[in-house]
């Protein structure tokens, strides 16, 4: 009796990992020796993690960690979801990527790197935009999901097909210097619509893309990912299910918050609102960029050469400014433009510009509408100017 209790495998573990084939090659016993002799791994654990299916939803700064030990510590079956190309911005922390591989599908490449650090995982790339049209048929057949996205419409969506499908979904965020991780399983602890109902208002909170993230910040807290995934095929120890890491990179500090399922939540309470993938594209209110009046790097180029007197209205942040801007730019920051909308002249003829031209876009469209009509939006932003007219000027 006691034995049976002993090796009981956890309610919230991976069921059903024993029944599969884990089969351990000769050559797999010498790459996991150092798990095997552990008694909380031993060669059943090792059975597991080859038998176990783990899903990564985006390879970027939280899935290349993640994934990267996930394959090396000896998990059968890795997924990779992401449709984006890796960008020169993404090295400094998306650590699965190097300078060769600019341009190249993320998905692929990551694939390919994994292959590399262990042959014995089978890696399959899904080289696609996670919807909810794909969802359900990409999820099932995994274990477990893990989530490495860095958008709202994403979480609620991976959040809500796990909830659906009886699946964890082990979370993280970052930001900045801070990290938030925990495991959402909404068979034993709350989902990630217990802990925020609603999404933010659109804008209200900035991307890494938009307010930027330290490069190691997600080495660390996609590795609690990939250490949580691994206790939930093992069977050991705690999970963080039910319980909220709050990781601070400048205090070095970790807080755990309580959560709790919330006995109303539309998608995991006992009377689901939610029984089927919505659209999480309007859920979250994204907004789509404001259709403006434009001008192209070029044009804008030649107008200024011959002459004509325009307003280079720069409305990113002050540190963004000090990277690079245009000659003779006026900056004032998108947050600051209702209050400071007086030291602009409606008799000028205004560019807006931003680092891509979005922030612009959204200026231009205020702008227009506090009766500027010679306002226009510069397309692609400082970015565009650089590849476009001045390649002196440095990108970010
Ligand atoms: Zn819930």
């Amino acid at each position: 009796m006691e034995t049976e209790k002993l090796t009981k495998t956890p309610s919230w573990a991976i069921q059903g990992l024993d029944q599969r084939d884990g089969t351990i090659s000769p050559s797999e016993f010498r790459r996991y020796g150092r798990h095997l002799i552990m008694p909380e791994v031993g060669l059943a654990g090792q059975r597991r993690l080859k038998a176990a299916k783990v899903l990564v939803i985006g390879t970027g700064g939280l899935g290349s960690p993640s994934s990267t030990y996930l394959a090396a510590a000896g998990v059968g079956t890795l997924g990779l979801v992401d449709f984006d190309v890796v960008d020169e911005s993404n090295l400094h922390r998306q650590i699965l990527f190097s300078e060769k591989d600019v341009g190249a599908s993320k998905a692929l490449r990551a694939k390919e790197r994994l292959n590399e650090t262990n042959p014995n995982s089978k890696i399959i790339a899904y080289e696609e935009t996670l919807t909810s049209k794909n969802a359900l048929e990409i999820f099932r057949d995994f274990d477990v999901v893990v989530d490495g996205t860095d958008n709202f419409p994403t979480r609620y969506l991976t959040n809500d097909a796990c909830v659906m499908l009886g699946k964890p979904n082990v979370y993280a965020s970052i930001f900045r210097f801070e990290g938030q991780a925990t495991v959402f399983d909404a068979r034993f602890g709350p989902c990630y619509r217990c802990l925020y109902p609603k999404p933010p208002p659109p804008g209200l909170v900035p991307s890494c893309a938009e307010g930027g993230v330290l490069g190691v910040l997600p080495g660390l807290v996609g590795l609690i990912q990939a250490t949580e995934t691994i206790k939930l095929i093992l069977g050991k120890g705690e999970p963080l299910i039910g319980r909220l890491l709050v990781y601070d990179a400048l205090s070095m500090k970790f807080d755990e918050l309580k959560i709790r399922k919330n006995p109303r939540c539309p998608v995991c309470g006992p009377n689901p609102q939610i029984t089927k993938l919505i659209d999480y594209e309007a859920f979250c209110g994204v907004e789509k960029v404001p259709e403006v009046a434009s001008v192209s790097p070029q044009v804008l180029d030649g107008e200024i050469r011959s002459g004509k007197k325009v307003l280079l209205l720069d409305v990113r942040e002050p540190h963004e400014y000090e990277i690079v801007h245009l000659n003779d730019s006026k900056l004032i920051p998108l947050g600051q433009l209702p209050e400071r909308v007086n030291e602009l002249n409606t008799a000028d003829e205004i560019v807006v510009y931003c680092h891509t031209g979005q922030r612009s876009a959204r200026a231009t469209s205020f702008l227009r509408g506090m009766g500027y009509k010679k306002v226009r939006n510069l397309e692609g932003g400082v970015e565009g100017w650089s590849r476009e007219v001045d390649p002196s000027l440095p990108r970010y």
